[in-house]
């Protein structure tokens, strides 16, 4: 208990490393100790912090006595005494919490003037302006932070001299006491107060955004103070070592003459490039570009830092990794691989796979400016802007008579499917991050914005309101899906980045990968597109969508509708050149690659109409007689196949014969896998293995695999019988989600779910991050009894969680051959796959930039 140590100065080893010093506290303990221009100070603990919180709000024991000491330690090292009439030390009261909270805490400025030493400072510096400048400065930023006073804001032409006494009424008549003139007081009030800041409601509201644990506490920084506000020798900035939003090499950022502290994010005054630095201060830069270029090497990442000349000398204030788009994310990590900075396995490392995202769709122009006027979900990530369309029909109209056009619901279902194809991004006022909509839309690759709440929409009056602003139908809508914001009007877009930095590292991670990426997609456009982002295959393609499409659907209806096997068959046979059409178009797409083909999926209510559209009675009676109240469970799958065994048949010989007509056409033979959806029995497998392999022999096929999706427990507890049926299994997350955890996802999303994630009963969404101890195990145990059977058992994952990062490591991990997912999201899980085998070699995982 005694001896506990909450204080470290800069120039002292600690082993607490930037959980205890925070993340400005190291940085500052490092420059110092590398001989980088800092400021004296030190640094008190998040330690401190923390027993703070932890005892009612007070200083813990010897605390006091250590702060004296520090300080004493302070006025040795800078010659200067604090409270000195003439000349004062006068010191920042600084916050920095181990991962970085932009903007969330408080820092002051110019602790320890009072009225008496602001003139001994004017007098030593013959600088009575500035004197009074740093006194007004401390005034505001105490009143502010530490007694919650409000004043105008400074006019920076107005006299400062003329100031001070007009601030000190104000902070008289707010808090009833005259402005604090003891120095020390004006210390540990504002230490008080950076402690107090960590439980602000906006920090707190920021670590729950960014899952960030609220009991970690904020380092308190004490730094002396170096003055960019002396006049025009002096002067404060902010510089990156390479441009964050390219990643170029070069240095970038913004400066201020005669000017203090937060000036030039503040935007009082409108800060200049560091070019013009160059010209006024050339000294100075060149002792930046030196000393940035040595920072960048010493921590082996692009640095952000904070500095200040003081009277043509530079001071720095700050360091830390810098925040970056993804595209300077992706440069910089090439350039420093070839710069020879890190390892080419590093460079792969250091980039979030999530944050690829972002780079193969539109974005609004960084150029452009534009005003929020609302936010719902990030939901689909690019951006698009069009005409607003309320409904599916009008989105179709409209689009295909060649409009860009948004389409805005209250949320989407199955019906809206037409629109949602015509139009460039949806935005919806209901729904989460896996509602249909958003699902949709990832899946096409589409901005979406979701759960937009401030959205509303008039459907009589054909309009919707949004932050206020009220657009008819037809007027112009910008959302990007990357940042879920919603912008009205138009604006500029600039389209995605897969340029050859992207190519090269994962033409990198290529190397050390082990696991497949292949892509769910059921028409020729998406293989091709998934192609291009390096597919090595087709996962998934779903055979519904082609039953859904506007041509099809009356043969689909008029097969449902038959009496018998007899009038099934008679449209089935209209179907198959259809099936097989669709079938050559993406075979020829994936010449050469692996298709895997599943036969249909979905209970057959889902082809028909609502009730209320039904063509006759008779229709009615069959709607009624098919609908199923949970969709999931019902007359689906392999269950279809097995009741109408001439639908499958239909599917695997439109399958057989697009092959083979594909490879007489173009002399390249696709690997066809048919796959049987939703089997728990062997019993099940065995006969439509039958029926498949009957169709093969009868149309004369090559070769082929016959498999199953694992989507249910049973079939994943029994896999070694299944096994003996099956050539392949590929895990459908998505229903052995709902299957294993008894969540009917339509039933639990923006429900129940929804509380459990905001309550903490569940950190993650099981939809979106694979549940690994649950739905993780049952795979593991698919995987080993699946491969006691048959040891070159071929095993993949094709539910939406094949293109999640962890789950993709997770994966990796299991000893899967492939992940399959969305063609957009294939080089992120390219990626993701290269760090889990980089992770097994030994080299560190991703983690997030920060300080
Ligand atoms: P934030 O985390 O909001 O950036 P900082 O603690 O870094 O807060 O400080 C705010 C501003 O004040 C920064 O521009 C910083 O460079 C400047 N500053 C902080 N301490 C000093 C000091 N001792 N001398 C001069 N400027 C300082
Ligand atoms: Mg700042
Ligand atoms: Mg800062």
């Amino acid at each position: 208990m005694a001896g506990t140590r909450y204080i470290y100065d800069f120039d002292e080893a600690s082993t607490g490393g930037r959980e205890l010093l925070g993340g400005k506290g190291i940085g500052l303990a490092e420059m110092t100790q590398m001989g980088v221009p800092v400021p004296s100070g030190f640094t008190i603990t998040t330690d401190a912090c923390r027993a703070y919180m932890a005892v009612g709000k007070e200083l813990p024991d010897g605390f006091e006595d250590q702060l004296d000491s520090h300080l004493r330690a302070l006025e040795e090292k800078t010659g200067k005494r604090f409270g000195d009439a003439s000349d004062p030390l006068l010191v920042s009261v600084r916050s920095g919490a181990a991962i970085s909270m932009p903007g969330m805490m408080d820092t002051i400025l110019n602790v320890g003037l009072n009225d008496v030493s602001v003139d001994g400072l004017a007098a030593t510096t013959g600088n009575e302006r500035f004197a009074y400048d740093c006194y007004r400065r401390l005034i505001e930023m105490y009143g502010e932070t530490v007694d919650g006073v409000h004043y105008e804001r400074f006019n920076p032409d107005d006299d400062p001299v003329d100031a001070i006494d007009g601030l000190k009424a104000v902070y008289r008549e707010q808090t009833g006491r005259d402005f604090p003139q003891d120095p020390r007081e004006q210390l540990r009030r504002a230490i008080l107060a950076v402690f107090e800041s960590w439980q602000a409601p906006r920090a707190q509201v920021y670590r729950r955004t960014y899952d960030i644990p609220d009991d970690l506490g904020t380092a308190v920084n004490v730094v002396q103070m170096v003055f960019g506000n002396k006049g025009d020798r002096s002067g404060t900035g902010v510089a990156f070592t390479r441009d964050p939003s390219t990643g170029e090499q070069g240095l970038y950022g913004e400066f201020l003459l005669d000017a203090q502290g937060e000036d030039v994010v503040a935007g009082i005054r409108t800060p200049q490039p560091l070019a013009e630095m160059e010209q006024r201060l050339p000294h100075a830069f060149e002792q930046l570009l030196e000393t940035m270029a040595r920072l960048e090497r010493h921590y082996r990442d692009m640095q952000d830092v904070e500095f200040t000349i003081d009277e043509g000398e530079l001071y720095l204030l700050q360091t830390r990794s810098a925040k970056r788009t993804a595209a300077a994310s992706v440069k910089a990590a090439v350039d420093m691989a070839e710069e020879g900075l890190i390892s080419r396995e590093e460079a792969i490392a250091r980039i979030d796979p999530a944050q690829l995202d972002q780079l193969l769709h539109p974005m609004l122009d960084p150029t452009a400016t534009w005003e929020v006027a609302a936010k719902g979900l990030n939901a689909s990530p690019g951006a698009a802007s069009g005409k607003v369309v309320l409904d599916a029909d009008t989105a179709e109209q409209r689009g295909k008579a060649g409009e860009a056009v948004l389409l805005v619901r209250w949320e989407t279902t199955p019906d809206d499917i037409h629109g949602l194809i015509q139009a460039r991004g949806v935005l919806t006022a209901h729904g989460g991050m896996t509602s249909h909509a958003a699902v949709v839309a990832r899946g096409m690759g589409k901005p979406c914005v979701a759960g937009c709440e401030s959205l509303s929409i008039d459907m009589d009056a054909r309009t919707m309101t949004v932050g206020g602003q009220t657009l008819s139908e037809g007027d112009v809508l910008t959302i990007d899906g990357g940042t879920g914001a919603v912008i009205v009007g138009e604006v500029p877009l600039v389209p995605p980045r897969v340029n050859d930095d992207l190519e090269t590292i994962l033409a990198w991670g290529d190397e050390h990968r082990r696991l497949k990426v292949r892509a769910n997609a059921d028409t020729p456009e998406d293989a091709a597109k998934a192609r291009e982002f390096g597919a090595q295959g087709i996962g998934l393609c779903r055979t519904e969508h082609m039953f859904m499409a506007q041509d099809r659907l009356p043969v689909v209806q008029q097969m449902i509708m038959a009496e018998d096997e007899r009038g099934r068959r008679a449209a089935l046979d209209k179907l198959l050149p259809f099936q097989q059409g669709d079938f050559e178009g993406i075979f020829e797409a994936m010449a050469g690659l692996p298709v895997t083909i599943r036969l249909l999926d979905p209970p057959l209510h889902e082809f028909l109409p609502d009730e209320e559209h039904a063509a006759d009675e008779r229709m009615r009676r069959r709607i009624r007689s098919l609908r199923e109240a949970n969709p999931m469970l019902g007359t689906r799958g392999c269950r279809l196949g097995l009741q109408y065994p001439e639908i499958y048949e239909m599917q695997v010989r439109a399958i057989v014969r697009a092959a083979k007509a594909v490879e007489e056409r173009t002399g390249d033979a696709p690997l066809v896998e048919i796959m049987h959806p939703l089997v728990a029995f062997e019993e099940e497998l065995r006969r439509l293995r039958e029926l498949t392999v009957a169709v093969a022999e009868e149309e004369d096929a090559g070769e082929y695999l016959c498999g199953t999706m694992i989507e249910l427990p049973r079939a994943c507890v029994r896999a070694d019988e299944i096994a003996g049926q099956a050539d392949f299994f590929s895990f459908g997350t998505n229903d052995l989600t709902q299957t294993a955890l008894g969540f009917s996802r339509d039933d639990a999303e923006g429900k129940f779910l929804t509380h459990y994630l905001e309550d903490g009963v569940l950190e993650r969404n099981p939809f979106e991050t694979l549940d690994q101890s649950g739905v993780g195990d049952l795979m593991r145990i698919a995987v080993e009894r699946g491969r006691s059977t048959k040891p070159d058992l071929k095993l993949g994952i094709c539910g939406e969680h094949g293109g999640e990062p962890k789950s993709v490591v997770f994966c990796h991990e299991l000893g899967l051959d492939y992940v399959s997912c969305s063609p957009y999201r294939v080089p992120l899980a390219r990626l993701a796959a290269a760090q889990a085998a980089l992770a097994g070699e030994g080299v560190a995982e991703y983690v997030t930039a920060g300080g």
